[in-house]
């Protein structure tokens, strides 16, 4: 297709969207990136970013995936333990010769880069829109229109929703889609500790008595901790993010081993984040005439495996592959969505499965 006549819009300016619009504008795209804060959202936790996902970086943009190389710390050791804090297996990562290390890394750090990158690019290719809420769109055979809650509307050639895991986008492409709860409450924080985990550690305290964790190095001196608890939604909590009350319980802290509670009592609270674990049930489709949809708004997923922001970078690479091989929208749009359903299919399943393994009380569906 030629990129130079391609006008496209992207819904939300998160890992996926943006790396999309920086792929999209070296090839030529016109591009306008829409999100509702008021700034790039660079905050977050650690991020294990499997190596699919350096591949997908390097392929696209091997200068920046070197920069993350850089910015946090390539995976070295996998240490499982039980709630004593007895080691119960420990797996070693070897690295195959040219094979990309997956990156510990703060999600800051990677949102940071992508940005900077962006802002590098020629900018009369792309604009970048903040206070942009999606509300809704309509489409022809020639064309997308967009329209915002701030009362502005945009017209292009191909929207792509890449708008998170409640997406608005999807409900003009899979209006039937359903997101799941887990049964898990998370909290998640960065506590400046360098003797926990020593360089390159993932240390991972194995469910058990209703409890998961896990406490891994992401360079720079500081250290990610998830601490799960499996916990029935209230009636008012069903379908939100967040809940009712954001504290840890004591006595479910208390489940883990005195030195890696310290660890978690010992971060600041304005570094610490709370939600519930909810995935996507999987799409029978990816997209609907112009719109298509990316990352978590096509197929969020459990942490178990961490393939989430992985897939949003794979699917971006994808999609722009597609657009440029392709005669037309239609058939770029048609290729993505057969090469990638059988793979967000894949890790959603295969995620899901070890979210809901073990010694799990049964989990109630959210709409
Ligand atoms: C507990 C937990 C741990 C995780 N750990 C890992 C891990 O270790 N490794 C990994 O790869 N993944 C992990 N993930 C998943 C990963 O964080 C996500 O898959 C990834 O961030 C999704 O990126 P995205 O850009 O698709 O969506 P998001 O990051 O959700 O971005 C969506 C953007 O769209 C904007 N937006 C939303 N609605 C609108 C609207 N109506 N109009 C305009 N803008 C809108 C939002 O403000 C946001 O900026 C984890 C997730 C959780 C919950």
């Amino acid at each position: 297709m030629d990129a130079t006549n391609c006008r496209v819009g992207i819904i939300g300016a998160g890992s996926t969207g943006v790396y999309l619009a920086s792929l999209l504008v070296r090839q030529g795209y016109q591009v306008d990136l829409f999100e509702k804060a008021a700034r790039p959202r660079t905050d977050g936790c650690g991020i294990l970013l499997v190596t699919s996902g350096m591949n997908a970086l390097a392929q696209g943009n091997p200068q920046l995936c070197q920069q993350l190389i850089k910015a946090g710390r390539p995976a070295q050791r996998f240490e499982f333990r039980n709630l004593k804090g007895g080691v119960v297996n420990t797996e070693t990562v070897t690295l195959q010769p040219d094979e990309l290390p997956s990156m510990l890394i703060h999600r800051k750090a990677i949102l940071e880069a992508l940005l900077a990158d962006l802002t590098d690019l020629p900018s009369h290719n792309i604009g970048f829109h903040f206070n942009y809420q999606f509300e809704s769109l309509s489409q022809t055979d020639d064309g997308v229109t967009v329209h915002f809650t701030n009362g502005q509307q945009w017209q292009g050639d191909v929207l792509v929703g890449c708008d998170g895991i409640f997406s608005q986008v999807r409900r003009f492409v899979a209006p039937e889609a359903k997101t799941c709860y887990l049964g898990d409450l998370v909290w998640r924080g960065i506590v400046a500790d360098e003797q926990f985990c020593a360089d390159g550690d993932f240390i991972l305290y194995v469910r058990g008595r209703g409890i998961y964790s896990n406490f891994f190095d992401i360079g720079g001196g500081y250290t990610h901790w998830g601490f799960f608890i499996e916990r029935v939604q209230d009636e008012t909590e069903i379908g939100r993010p967040r809940p009712n009350n954001k504290t840890i319980p004591a006595q479910e802290l208390a489940k883990l081993p005195s030195e890696a509670r310290f660890v978690i009592e010992s971060t600041p609270t304005n570094q610490i984040v709370t939600n519930f674990s909810y995935d996507l049930d999987p799409l029978p489709i990816l997209h609907q005439g112009r719109v298509v949809l990316l990352g978590d708004a096509a197929h969020a997923k459990s942490p178990s495996r961490a393939r989430g922001m992985t897939s949003g970078f794979e699917d971006a690479l994808a999609l722009v592959n597609y657009l440029n091989d392709s005669q037309s929208v239609a058939t770029a749009l048609a290729g993505f969505e057969a090469e990638r359903l059988p793979i967000v299919h894949e890790y959603q399943r295969s995620s899901r499965e070890i979210s809901r393994k073990t010694g799990r009380k049964k989990q109630k569906t959210a709409a």
